[in-house]
Formats: C-alpha cells, sequence, structure tokens
C-alpha cells in the first residue's frame, strides 16, 4: 500500500511529542500516513517493551493512524551501517512515501541523531537501483521519496518552517498520554525521569504555542529540510503571520 506520508521515530512516542498533529492534520487532507518505530524503547527507564507496544498501537488509534510498525532494532545501539540502512530502505520501498519525516539531526538523546542520519541515508540509497532488496522473496521496485523532514523535538532548533495543528491540539496530547508508564502518572510507582514531570506536558504545548505564536495560529509544530522546499502554489500559505 504507497502513502503519502511516512513517520519514523526512533522510540514509540516521539512521534507522538513531535508531529502528531501535522499527521492528523494531513489525514484530514487526505493524506495517506503510516508510522514506523526503530526500536521497542526498551532501554526506557519506565515501562517495559510489552507496555509499551500497547502504548503505542493505542496511541495510533487515538491518531487514527492505521499503520504502525516496529522494527525491534536495538535501543541505545543500532548503528547507521548497512545492515540498518538495508532494513529502513525495505520500508521505504515497501510504503513507497513521497514525504519521510525523522527525527532531528541533533537533540538530547544521541539516539535520535543517529537515527536522523540513518532514515536520510537509507531515504537517499532506496532511489539507487543496484542496491537489490526483497520482499517475501520479490525483488522491490526502487523508491526515491521527494523529501525527509527532520521533526524539532526536545533540543530547540530553529524551524525551516512550521505547521498549523491547532485542530489537532489536544487530540495530540491524549495520543502522548497513551504512554502511561512513560510521561506524568502520579498512580505510578515508578523512578522519575526526565518526561515524567507534570511540566514535562507543559512544555510540549508551550514549545507549540510558541512556534505557532510566530504565524499566529494557536499551536504548530516545526520541521527541519536539508533539501529546499519547492511548493506549486500559495493556497496552504498561512496569511495572518505576525
Ligand atoms: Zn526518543
Amino acid at each position: 500500500m504507497k502513502l503519502d506520508i511516512l513517520a519514523f521515530g526512533v522510540h514509540p512516542d516521539d512521534v507522538e511529542l513531535s508531529c502528531a498533529g501535522t499527521l492528523m492534520a494531513a489525514m484530514a487532507d487526505g493524506k495517506k500516513v503510516g508510522i514506523i518505530d526503530l526500536t521497542r524503547g526498551e532501554l526506557g527507564t519506565r515501562g517495559t517493551p510489552e507496555t509499551r507496544l500497547t502504548e503505542s498501537s493505542r496511541a495510533a488509534t487515538i491518531m487514527g493512524i492505521p499503520i504502525r510498525e516496529n522494527m525491534g532494532m536495538a535501543d541505545g545501539f543500532f548503528q547507521n551501517d548497512a545492515f540498518h540502512q538495508r532494513k529502513v530502505i525495505e520500508m521505504l520501498r515497501k510504503y513507497q512515501p513521497d514525504i519521510i519525516f525523522a527525527n532531528a539531526f541533533e537533540d538530547r538523546h544521541p539516539d535520535h541523531g543517529r537515527s536522523a542520519k540513518l532514515v536520510a541515508d537509507a531515504a537517499f540509497l532506496s532511489g539507487l537501483r543496484k542496491i537489490e532488496t526483497f520482499s517475501n522473496g520479490n525483488l522491490q521496485a526502487i523508491w526515491k521519496p521527494a523529501y525527509v523532514f527532520h521533526y524539532v523535538q526536545d533540543r530547540f532548533i530553529e524551524p525551516s518552517f512550521v505547521v498549523d495543528i491547532t485542530a489537532y491540539m489536544d487530540r495530540k496530547m491524549e495520543a502522548i498520554r497513551a504512554y502511561e508508564t512513560q510521561f506524568f502518572n502520579p498512580d505510578l510507582a515508578e523512578p522519575q525521569t526526565y518526561i515524567s514531570s507534570a511540566q514535562f506536558m507543559e512544555t510540549i504545548k508551550a514549545r507549540n504555542l510558541m512556534l505557532g505564536k510566530r504565524v499566529g495560529v494557536g499551536y504548530a509544530e516545526g520541521f527541519n529540510t536539508e533539501k529546499t522546499l519547492g511548493i506549486r502554489g500559495f493556497d496552504g500559505i498561512i496569511q495572518n503571520v505576525t
């Protein structure tokens, strides 16, 4: 099944925290969207890989995204090498997305930068016909995605562009709260972490609020692109930029 947008995150919850609103907005425009989690987040301090899997599938249901796969790479230890690139190329040739979302090139968690490079490199290599990959024994057709957009997640990075997610902010927070072992949950007897405070949840909204303010909307998510973004018209351009 061909998708319009495929969103990669190295940990289940990266996509929710960073680009959930954009994915929901794209779906409202009729785009076909899927999520690929590279790892099961098994090194996370709280919860287990099993709870993470249940939580990520609940979050996908809340966002209304029917396709979500987990590649089972090793959290913390996966590499941007030929083995892992081929795995990502197989996914890209399977879903043939025009646009890819990926982690930020630099972020608090070192996995994020490595994942960003892995996905970006695989996106380029996926278009090379001499790299052969197979699905159920059948040679896959090459696929050249048009763009890889890297979402702003934890560390603030000046974005290349922002997407208005005002209509989806509440549902984004609901999808994040689906990870009940990871984020603020006063009923849980697990160690406190960087992301488990009530304040952390506020910072998500605050980030989106500040990015929205830039362009005169309620909330927005930010992205960076290495390739120059080309547009065919001005219909989607926000008019009331402050
Ligand atoms: Zn992460």
